[in-house]
């Protein structure tokens, strides 16, 4: 058995990074992905327990005080974690989990987990990014202007990211975080 890894992809709300993670899915059924917590709202055709766990900030915040989530972090008024159990067993088991999380949540993973590969996707430019946002149709102009602001703030710490893809050519994309998974993966 390989050994586990844990893959964290970052980037502006709005860049693809679900749309690049459920392609990876569908070329490499063994990796597995996390399925974070928040206090947020679903939106139309969202799940509970596929797309998030849906809960309140009471529950969110009992299991922060149990030590239950190996980062959180606020983003929009909002609060988002990742359920500690399940990477670790993951990764236990010699897993490749990937956390598709916001900055500050990546941030605390670096400190925990520093052999995690740290991938930050950008957008083609600001412009396509609020464009994306408002073909979501799924949030109000202030919730767009506050994304966009976190959204300049996150583009300017991809520097600190072992790599950055700008998602541009879905193709293109996917495959150069292929070919950083899998060389990671092989070292
Ligand atoms: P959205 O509301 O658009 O689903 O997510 C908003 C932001 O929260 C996105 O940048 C997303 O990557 C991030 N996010 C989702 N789950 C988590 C998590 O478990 N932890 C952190 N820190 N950020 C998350």
């Amino acid at each position: 058995m390989g050994k586990g890894k844990l893959v964290v992809l970052t980037g502006p709300s709005g860049v693809g990074k679900g749309t690049l993670l459920r392609a990876l899915r569908r070329r490499h059924s063994d990796l597995k992905l996390s399925i974070s917590v928040t206090t947020r709202s679903p939106r139309s055709g969202e799940v509970d327990g596929q797309h998030y766990y849906f809960l309140t900030r009471t529950t969110f915040m009992d299991m922060v005080d149990e030590g239950d989530l190996l980062e959180w972090a606020e983003f929009a008024g909002n609060l988002y974690g990742t359920p500690r159990r399940p990477v670790e067993d993951a990764i236990a088991k010699g897993e490749t989990i990937i956390l598709e999380i916001e900055l500050e949540g990546a941030r605390q993973i670096r400190k925990s987990f520093p052999s995690a590969l740290r991938i930050f996707v950008l957008p083609p430019s600001l412009d396509a990014l609020e464009h994306r946002l408002r073909q979501r149709g799924s949030e109000s102009d202030e919730a767009i202007a506050r994304r966009m602001a976190r959204a300049r703030t996150e583009i300017q710490a991809s520097d600190e990211f072992d790599m950055t893809v700008v998602n541009d050519d879905l193709n293109v994309a996917l495959e150069q975080i292929e070919d950083s998974l899998y060389a990671t993966l092989t070292c």
